[in-house]
């Protein structure tokens, strides 16, 4: 029988293509029937009668098996299996011999050769087909493995392959990120320049406006200074917005944590927006009891900014009626005080709808409010930013037309007694600066539009002014000569003020005198203030400063030599000198009082006076319970009174005893020597009064 590809006689060729394939190799025709008899049924079978014709078949169609006489015509069973396992392609086709020799030696010959079964004939076709049937078995559970083997390697391939993209992903990102980072520093570098560029033109814009104020000039004339001055501190207010807003975007915006006095803060901003209620002739209260603690622990600047957002709005929208601000405490303990700050008005209201868009940046509410009341959108904004920097809450209650409730939730850490708030310098405390006598200054300053302004500011000071137009020249002049402080520049050509400073503190190390030196920047970024103070500066000034914060760093610095104590530089006179000399009342100080308030004065002298013996029985209770906190309140609402009223002897023993009470005692001793006072001035405007009514009488 020649080879064929015969398919097996009883199956349908759909049935046979899903069958394993076997070629049978064998030269006798008996063996060849038998053996497709066994195998039909489960087989397709291909027939080869000798090696060559096998070869030949092979390459045509690849078997699932070869079945393989060894004893043929042309080429035997060994030569045949040689050939299959010499070529890639019909190497792995498992052989089995059927053989009728029947030799151990021959079947370990055929196994060597890499057969995969010897069966010897006569065999029955039973056992021919379970022993085909088991390899088959063996090839396809290998086939499923080498299956799963390749869904195994294609599945690790794409995983290998989407790793490698996320690898891609991530290094774009990484260097967006570093992009993003470089394009925000290089936004944070040009704010600083830009703001250093605007801040030091406007310096020079709002000093000489400052300074010309203080001139006899035609009222038309001031009308339009007042307005160059008001246009500057808007523009002011617009580039310190912008900036505070980019450096929180940037998060380069850092929270101090210092000590410092609520009280006189919220004094501050009552004496600082009191103005401008009073100009829009609605009320301004400012209400906190004596269960508020003053000395706390946190950021002044940005609380003071916070309330001043609020003030300010709240006064903004405001036409008729009053404006309140209430600070409680909300919970107290020894290491904590959360503050509830709520600034409530009667004024236009927001409609509950634009609610949502109140905190976003740069949204006004209403366009046509941009239009009446100005404003940039970020007041807000920044303040709810701020605040939840603090940890602490905003939130909103308003009706349209009716007003709107602001309300601040801030915890802040209590300060410890013994490390009492430094006092501000404020706005209302300016009359009290006091500039000594006869102290040299260096100015080192190369813009001469500033030298003007600081000449100009301190012109009215015997002060002895040298100046020097860089850091070089500074250095130069300082080692040739003693000044009691240095106003320094920061950005300067030459020698810039952060290199003469520190190499001032070196020239200074074989002197052992240490010179104050107080920074002027135009730089209002994070970060200046420490650059300063690390370049060996004491003290920092940031342009462009009103005259009142020069002369209250100056007043700071300047009275340092001479030791005074807070309450005598405060009070301007060094009281302790020879307080029994002077008359419990200023009667220039007075007099000027009777001129401003008209015939208000005498009404308000007696409402004052004929509170102090209610005031005296409150201090001297509080100083019998133990009550610091109250005495305190009640000395601190005395000290504004009493420079008010021009009370020179009481005013610098009221500052003492304040200074004791906020850290938290009391000296009896001066609290009765307070009381003593209090009935002296007591005394001497009962005789005011009185001498104005005989006037009167006589009159
Ligand atoms: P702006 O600089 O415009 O005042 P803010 O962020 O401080 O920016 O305020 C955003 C807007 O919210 C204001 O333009 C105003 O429409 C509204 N708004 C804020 N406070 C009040 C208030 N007390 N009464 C009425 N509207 C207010």
């Amino acid at each position: 029988m020649e080879s064929q590809s015969v398919l097996g006689n009883d199956s349908g060729p759909m049935e046979d293509r899903c069958k394993s394939i076997v070629l049978l190799v064998d030269d006798q025709p008996e063996n060849i029937d038998i053996i497709r008899s066994a195998l039909n049924d489960h087989f397709q079978i291909l027939v080869a009668t000798h090696g060559v014709k096998a070869l030949q078949v092979v390459r045509r169609v690849v078997p699932d098996i070869i079945l393989l006489d060894i004893m043929m015509p042309v080429m035997d069973g060994y030569q045949t299996i040689k050939k299959l396992k010499e070529d890639a392609t019909t190497a792995s086709i498992p052989v089995i011999f059927l053989t009728a020799k029947t030799e151990f030696e021959d079947e370990a010959k055929g196994l060597a050769l890499g057969a995969i079964d010897y069966i010897r004939k006569p065999s029955s076709p039973q056992i021919i087909l379970a022993r085909v049937k088991n390899i088959e078995y063996l090839l396809l559970a290998r086939r499923a493995l080498e299956q799963k083997n390749c869904a195994l390697d294609t599945a690790r391939c794409n995983a290998e392959q989407a790793l490698a993209k996320l690898a891609a992903n991530e290094q774009q990102l990484h260097a967006a990120m570093l992009a993003a980072e470089r394009a925000n520093m290089a936004k944070s570098e040009f704010l600083a320049v830009m703001s250093h560029e605007i801040r030091t033109p406007l310096n020079g814009i709002l000093g000489m406006a400052e300074l010309l104020m203080d001139l006899e000039l035609p009222e038309e004339y001031r009308l339009y200074l007042e307005t160059i001055r008001r246009s500057g501190e808007n523009l002011l207010i617009i580039i310190n917005d912008i900036l505070d807003f980019s450096k929180i975007e940037a998060g380069r915006l850092e929270l101090e944590t210092i000590p410092f006095g609520l009280w006189s803060l919220l004094d501050e901003l009552n004496v600082l927006f009191g103005q401008v209620a009073a100009n829009k002739e609605i009320d301004l209260i400012v209400e906190y009891g004596g269960l508020l603690p003053s000395d706390l622990v946190g950021d002044p600047v940005r609380v003071r900014q916070i309330l001043t957002n609020l003030l300010s709005n709240a006064l903004k929208f405001t036409e008729v009626g009053r404006v309140l601000l209430t600070v409680e405490p909300v919970k107290l303990s020894h290491e904590q005080a959360v503050i509830a700050f709520t600034v409530r008005d009667t004024g236009i209201g927001i409609s509950p709808e634009n609610f949502s868009r109140l905190f976003d940046a740069f949204s006004q509410v209403d366009s046509s409010t941009t239009r009446k009341f100005g404003g940039t959108g970020l007041g807000l904004s920044i303040t709810n930013r701020l605040v939840r920097m603090m940890g602490g809450e905003i939130s909103v209650e308003s009706a349209l037309g009716k007003g709107s409730t602001f309300r601040v939730v801030i915890p802040f850490q209590m300060a410890r007694s013994g490390h009492p708030a430094p006092e501000r310098s404020g706005a209302n405390e300016l009359r009290d600066v006091v500039i000594p006598e006869n102290r040299s200054l260096l100015l080192v300053e190369d813009d001469p539009i500033n030298l003007a302004v600081i000449k100009g500011m301190l012109r009215p000071f015997q002060l002895r002014i040298d100046v020097a137009a860089n850091g070089r020249i500074a250095l130069d002049k300082l080692a040739r000569h003693s000044y009691d402080l240095v106003l320094m520049d920061c950005l300067m050509p030459e020698m810039d003020g952060y290199a003469a400073s520190r190499a001032l503190r070196q020239q200074e190390q074989t002197s052992g005198v240490r010179t104050p030196v107080i920074a002027l920047t135009a730089n209002a970024m994070q970060g200046d203030r420490e650059k300063c103070l690390a370049a060996g500066m004491d003290d920092y000034l940031s342009k462009p400063f009103k005259r009142g914060e020069l002369l209250g760093v100056l007043s700071r610095w300047l009275s340092r030599p001479q030791a005074m104590t807070e309450a005598a530089a405060a009070s301007g006179q060094g009281w302790q000198n020879d307080p029994n000399e002077r008359e419990p009342i200023d009667r220039d100080k007075i007099k000027e009082l009777q001129e401003d308030l008209g015939e208000e004065f005498y009404k308000v002298l007696e409402t004052f006076q004929s509170g102090l013996k209610d005031r005296m029985i409150r201090i001297r209770t509080a100083l019998l319970v133990g009550d610091i906190q109250r005495l305190r309140l009640e000395v601190h609402s005395l000290k504004s009174l009493s420079a008010q009223f021009g009370l020179v002897r009481l005013r610098p023993i009221v500052l003492e005893v304040e200074a004791v009470a906020r850290s938290g005692g009391a000296d009896v001793v001066l609290v009765e020597s307070l009381l003593a006072e209090i009935e002296k001035a007591d005394q001497a405007m009962k005789a005011c009064i009185e001498g104005r009514r005989v006037r009167d009488a006589g009159g």
